[in-house]
């Protein structure tokens, strides 16, 4: 049994002292303040131990790691039949690309790209009595934390700056795969976005992936095959076009979020959550990845 504890303090020193952090980012302007110097690691295994460096107790904005916990809600709700409007393909392209879903009728490429994500919000939206408030006691209750809440000021700043968000769900309405109105497909998906967590709440809300679709609790969110087919498409879509390098350099399945966290995890076994809000050219935690690389290289821990 490797030392985590040592393993993930030796990687927090690497990454504090790294000369090049990336970019925060800054096209959603309340993202533009965050501390680059943030850097937080939380490991959470199955058999109950919880392992943390630096800043693994700040909350962040989780951006599109929401996808994966919107996508697992709404299997949950309607089951196979959002295949019929959503594809499960990697993409390829950087995750607001706009040119595929046109030349493929306005069927996303997969659920973890934003036009993706913002079909899985309608399938919500249409699916839950209260969206905003059922979607986050969720989270709250697969995570076992009453404390997770949206930021209002982030979902505004999105609001009020996401023009891609609005062509991309304008060209799926215009090809009929939204059911609500544009504005308020967006704002929910604004708000999933906008929730803000820690490494140690993301590893144990998506602890039930890595237990055959179990929470912490042990409560059933989803079937075996269920799980399974969501860590599928984290493998092969969780980082755009940038999914390759992750499973070359990483070998989990996992997803990131412009916030700069990244959660990744091994069936059975774990699941581990970075964050590190400078981000590298395709969108991605340049830190975060580098760190997952080191732990899955150090503690010889993959899929693979
Ligand atoms: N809310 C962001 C957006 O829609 C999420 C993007 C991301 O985290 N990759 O642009």
């Amino acid at each position: 049994m490797p030392n985590f504890q040592s393993i993930l303090e030796a990687i927090h020193q690497e990454a504090i002292h790294a000369k090049d952090k990336g970019v925060v980012a800054s096209y959603i302007p309340e993202l533009a303040h965050i501390n680059p110097e943030h850097f937080g690691m939380h490991l959470k295994t199955l058999d109950g131990q919880s392992y943390g460096v630096g800043d693994y107790n700040v909350p962040f904005s989780i951006q599109s790691i929401s996808k994966v916990l919107a996508l697992s809600k709404a299997m949950a709700l309607v089951g196979e039949s959002i295949w019929e409007r959503v594809d499960v393909e990697p993409s390829g392209h950087p995750f607001n690309q706009l040119a595929l879903l046109e030349i493929e009728n306005g069927i996303p490429r997969n659920p973890l790209i934003n036009s993706g994500a913002i079909v899985i919000a309608d399938i919500l939206l249409s699916n839950l009595e209260h969206p905003k408030e059922d979607f986050l006691n969720y989270i709250k209750a697969i995570t076992n934390d009453d404390t997770i809440r949206y930021n209002e000021s982030v979902a505004f700043s999105e609001k009020v700056t996401g023009f891609k968000n609005y062509a991309a769900a304008n060209l799926l309405k215009s090809f009929n795969n939204l059911n609500n109105r544009v504005d308020d497909v967006l704002d929910f998906y604004f708000h999933q976005c906008s929730i803000e967590m820690t490494c140690s709440q993301l590893s144990e809300a998506f602890f039930f992936l890595a237990n055959k679709g179990n929470c912490l609790k042990n409560i059933a969110q989803l079937s075996e095959t269920q799980a399974k087919r969501i860590n599928a498409i984290m493998l092969t879509c969780g980082f755009y076009d940038e999914a390759g390098e992750f499973a070359f350099e990483v070998g989990l399945p996992g997803k990131s979020g412009v916030g700069g966290g990244i959660v990744a995890l091994l069936p059975d076994q774990f699941v581990i959550t970075t964050c590190s809000p400078g981000l590298n050219k395709k969108g991605n935690s340049q830190l975060g990845m580098l760190a997952l690389e080191q732990f899955t290289t150090k503690t010889k821990r993959s899929i693979f």
